[in-house]
């Protein structure tokens, strides 16, 4: 057992508007749980203000502990940095701008208290996000399920209580290109939820671009799975049973005397043609899957408990 007993891992990118918020709401919250506690800021390369800030505040409040990028990593990376540096039983990732509301921190602390290892905060409603946002990442869950099988939830963000063993999982795992919502599917362990209502940020605008959400979104799918490896062998067999369907058909009507200009006969050789160089890359793919999968060397299982075993 560690000597601090909660660690709030809040990841910061510009939010000068925030962060002093942040501090004010899960000061009273923490402090009336009355027990050993850390809050650490992962300042994620911020270019406002939000460095001196947090530095304020880690002067005044001993709880308070801070890390500094030297750049912008992401918000995954500085949630990677955050397990590295947690010292709590339990870690509780948090957005910085209350969108997550801190009332919801003891309702997870007491599932953990129950014996559960990761506690997911669900989401009845989510304010402050688009209706684009949200039927994009409705879409993006199903098709993410689709391909990695792994049974992700739904309506379930970062927001989220690990219990230390899942934090040491995590930290065991050589794999550099984090992805929180597919890994804890794929962990296992004993997981419930608590049912939250998103609120609107306090201040400030969504730190998430365009760009950041697609490169996100890409990273979750290659996170779990090879799939995307295994699309041209599919191709390639497809075209080249529809292209030999199309020479048999051509060579029957060559023998019933129906003659086809020769340019006809260009469609299926080059689709023929194509599908055997798509094959042929399948086959490198297969070799580029297993190696992804041995250079990402995740654990073959993980042990949740033990009984009369030192
Ligand atoms: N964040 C970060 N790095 C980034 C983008 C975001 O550390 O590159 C932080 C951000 O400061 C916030 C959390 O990740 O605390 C979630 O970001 P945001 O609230 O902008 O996302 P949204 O809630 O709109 O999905
Ligand atoms: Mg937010």
């Amino acid at each position: 057992m560690k000597e601090i007993q909660y660690t709030i891992l809040v990841p910061a990118y510009n939010e000068e508007e925030t962060v002093n918020a942040f501090y004010d709401a899960i000061t009273p919250v923490m402090e009336k749980i009355d027990e050993t506690y850390e809050v650490i800021f992962i300042n994620d390369g911020s270019r406002d203000h939000t460095a001196e800030l947090l530095d304020q505040l880690a002067e005044k409040d001993k709880h308070i502990k801070v890390v500094h990028f030297s750049r912008n990593f992401g918000q995954q990376a500085a949630f990677n940095a955050g397990f590295h540096y947690a010292q709590g039983n339990a870690v509780i990732m948090m957005d910085c701008d209350l969108q997550d509301p801190v009332e919801v921190v003891p309702e997870m602390i007491a599932k953990w208290k129950e014996g559960y290892d990761v506690v997911h905060g669900k989401r009845t409603i989510r304010k402050g996000e688009s209706f684009f946002k949200k039927i994009t990442s409705t879409l993006y869950l199903k098709i993410l399920k689709k391909i990695t099988g792994l049974n992700i939830p739904k309506n379930v963000g970062e927001f989220k209580l690990f219990d230390r063993k899942v934090v040491d999982a995590i930290l065991t795992m050589p794999e550099k290109n984090l992805y929180l919502r597919g890994l804890t599917a794929w962990m296992g362990y004993k997981q419930t939820f608590v049912e939250f209502e998103r609120q609107e940020r306090v201040a400030g605008e969504t730190k998430f671009n365009f760009k950041k959400l697609v490169k996100t979104a890409i990273n979750g799918i290659v996170a779990d799975s090879t799939y995307p490896l295994t699309l041209s062998m599919k191709v390639g067999v497809m075209g080249s049973v529809l292209s030999s369907i199309a020479f048999i058909v051509f060579i029957v009507l060559a023998c019933c005397k129906i003659v086809l200009p020769l340019t006809a006969w260009l469609f299926p050789t080059i689709t023929l043609v194509a599908s055997i160089l798509c094959i042929l890359q399948g086959c490198t793919n297969i070799y580029l899957t297993q190696i992804y999968k041995e250079v990402k060397s995740r654990p073959v299982y993980l042990v949740r408990e033990t009984k009369n075993i030192d």
